[in-house]
């Protein structure tokens, strides 16, 4: 199903994962499970032989979801909910929703209500992160997923399933990190569009498969020219829709380093080895570097951006804000503050799930880049 596909093939998926999905479902026989952002530990899931699939929100019409949640709930928690309830209603066995915010506090209960006939769970990571007892808990959250999984499935989990687990999403990681450095070098050997697009159906689909594809594209991967191309830093929590990408390659910006959650915090959850699997994924919660809307830490953002821009030696930041995200709300205007104060230009794209506007975007952001050309 996911075995060898093109570039096209890739891009377009990733625009629409869900009938490929359902085909996947209906030929193995297997259950699929949706999950939000961020750091669901997907390992555990498909060591019960599941397909942990990241619910990334939809652009289609919000028919429902309007009136269960409050007007202020970002465009990418209504537009979730809306997935599940209007466009993919039968796809999903059930849903691991972790809270990180107020909304997704609210979005929990809420979507345990009205998405019926699904099994359901909360995953509830700590916030405050540089506690001791907080290695605990996100231990005995792991260990309590793996007894919910159990009881939904009816069978016991076994090590030897989680090992391979481990192993195949350790394994997509470092394909997707050694594609991305590759045209991070070589900025016209592939696309933004194209990179970004590996890295977000590989939080969607099955990786035993798509790290065969994975590994053909790498094979194939020639030397490119950097000529023209401008590099740039890339933050925020994720940038969608993915017709972004196609602009900055319109525009020939070169993204260099990111802290997106379908980005870079997604490739630095590799799981170390070692005895005691359950540690090990409790380790790399807490060895994940970037921002997450659970940590909340502008400071600690602030600090990897610049560390990002300066290492890269990249020319500009663009800062992708998602309208209505609380835990970007309360951090942008001082992260804004700090980044310019540094002497780092900065352009912020703004989205929203239903009404983003790509010329708008276009028409700022080719403004943005003339004005700093020659800096
Ligand atoms: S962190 Fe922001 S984008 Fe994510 S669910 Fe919360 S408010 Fe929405």
């Amino acid at each position: 199903m996911w075995e060898n596909m093109s570039l096209e093939e890739i891009k377009r998926c990733a625009d629409d994962p869900f009938p490929s999905i359902r085909a996947w479902k209906k030929e193995k026989r297997k259950k699929v499970i949706g999950t939000t952002f961020a750091d669901v530990p997907e390992e555990i899931i498909e060591a019960f032989g599941m397909l942990p699939v990241t619910l990334m929100g939809t652009h289609k019409p919000l028919k429902k979801a309007q009136a269960l949640l409050p007007d202020n709930a970002c465009s990418l928690a209504r537009s979730n909910l809306e997935l599940v309830l209007s466009y993919e209603t039968d796809l999903f066995d059930g849903f691991v929703l972790p809270q990180v915010c107020d909304t997704t506090q609210h979005l929990s209960d809420i979507w345990r209500i009205n998405v019926k006939n699904t099994y359901f769970e909360s995953y509830l990571a700590p916030r405050q992160t540089d506690r001791e007892s907080a290695k605990y808990w996100v231990r005995r959250e792991i260990e309590r997923l793996k007894d919910s999984l159990s009881d939904f499935s009816g069978i016991k989990m076994k090590e030897e399933n989680l090992e391979r687990a481990i192993e195949v999403d350790n394994e997509n990681k470092r394909l997707l990190k050694e594609i991305y450095r590759f045209k991070s070098e070589n900025p016209s050997s592939l696309t933004n569009r194209e990179v970004f697009s590996m890295i977000k159906l590989s939080q969607q689909v099955d990786k035993t498969e798509f790290n065969e594809s994975l590994k053909k594209i790498k094979e194939k991967l020639r030397s490119g020219t950097r000529e023209g191309y401008t590099d740039v830093i890339l933050a925020g929590i994720t940038c969608d829709p993915l017709e972004i990408y196609d602009l900055l390659d319109e525009i020939k910006l070169n993204v260099v380093g990111d802290n997106l959650l379908i980005g870079s915090r997604y490739l630095q959850g590799e799981v170390d080895p070692g005895e005691d699997l359950f540690e090990k994924l409790m380790e790399r919660h807490f060895k994940r570097g970037f921002f997450s809307p659970i940590h909340g830490n502008v400071f600690a953002e602030f600090e990897e951006i610049k560390r990002l821009y300066k290492e890269n030696n990249a020319k500009a930041v663009i800062y992708v804000h998602i309208e209505f995200c609380e835990s970007q709300e309360y951090d942008l205007p001082d992260l804004k503050k700090m980044v310019r104060d540094e002497g780092i230009p900065m352009h912020v794209i703004e989205t929203e799930y239903q009404t983003t506007s790509l010329s708008h975007i276009r028409t700022r952001l080719q403004a943005f880049f003339e004005s700093i050309k020659g800096i």
